[in-house]
């Protein structure tokens, strides 16, 4: 199965991405996750990435493309996969169209998710990610705070740098300007699902596992 989760940050695409990874044993293909494993690495890249991403802009059309051509050009996507993050930009979803073409894939659905500003920023202002393997927990909801250990692997949560009010909010300007209009791409050339975002994991998991069966 191969899957793009479009929609805004702070949306649920990483949680909803992680469980159906591991359910549907394909990999999970985290744009935003390779280039903090950039930065956190002192490569190149990361970089490169480092000052943008912190301040909330989209890394360069052809850097990401390039990442992400790679990516689908292995083995181990052969099965399948799960795009978390990519296309942001038309120039992206232009490139990722013909990357398919030249992989000979033609069956990839598109899944968007739906749900308010105000929703994702009091999402993200509580949200923790495990600086060890990158889970995602809400410090609102599990009683977390940043320095807290990974309730799974014990590694410190912290609070994404680009989480804070300021920054999510021109996240979303930059969503709505530029990848929220996406989707009338995708809405022309393929299939795409909306779910409702704003429920719970386990039912937006289930609304997507239903849409999927379909
Ligand atoms: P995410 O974890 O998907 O919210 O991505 C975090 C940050 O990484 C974004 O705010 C961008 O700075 C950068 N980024 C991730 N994916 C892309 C992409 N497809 N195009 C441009 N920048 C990206």
């Amino acid at each position: 199965m191969r899957l793009i989760l479009f929609g805004p940050p702070g949306g649920g695409k990483g949680t909803q991405a992680r469980l159906l990874s591991e359910e549907l044993r394909i990999p999970h293909i985290s744009t935003g996750d390779m280039l903090r494993a950039a930065v956190a690495g002192g490569t190149e890249l990361g970089r490169r990435a480092k000052t943008l991403m912190e301040a909330g802009h989209l890394v360069p059309d052809d850097v990401m493309i390039g990442i992400v051509r790679e990516v689908l050009s292995s083995p181990a996507v052969r099965r399948g996969f799960i795009l978390d993050g990519f296309p942001r930009t038309l120039q992206q979803a232009e490139a990722l169209t013909a990357i398919f073409r030249d992989l000979g894939i033609r069956d990839c659905r598109v899944i968007n998710f739906d749900l308010e500003d105000e929703e994702i920023i009091r999402r993200l202002a509580h949200r923790l990610v495990c600086g060890a393997d990158g889970k995602i927990f809400s410090a609102e909801a599990e009683g977390l705070s940043p320095g807290s250990p990974c309730p799974d692997c014990g590694g410190p949560l912290v609070q994404r740098r680009d989480d804070d009010p300021e920054t999510v909010r021109l996240r979303l300007r930059v969503y709505h300007s530029t990848t929220a209009p996406l989707l009338r791409y995708y809405q022309e050339t393929g299939e795409v699902c909306t779910v409702d975002g704003s429920g719970s994991i386990d039912i937006v998991h289930r609304e997507i596992c239903m849409l999927l069966e379909r």
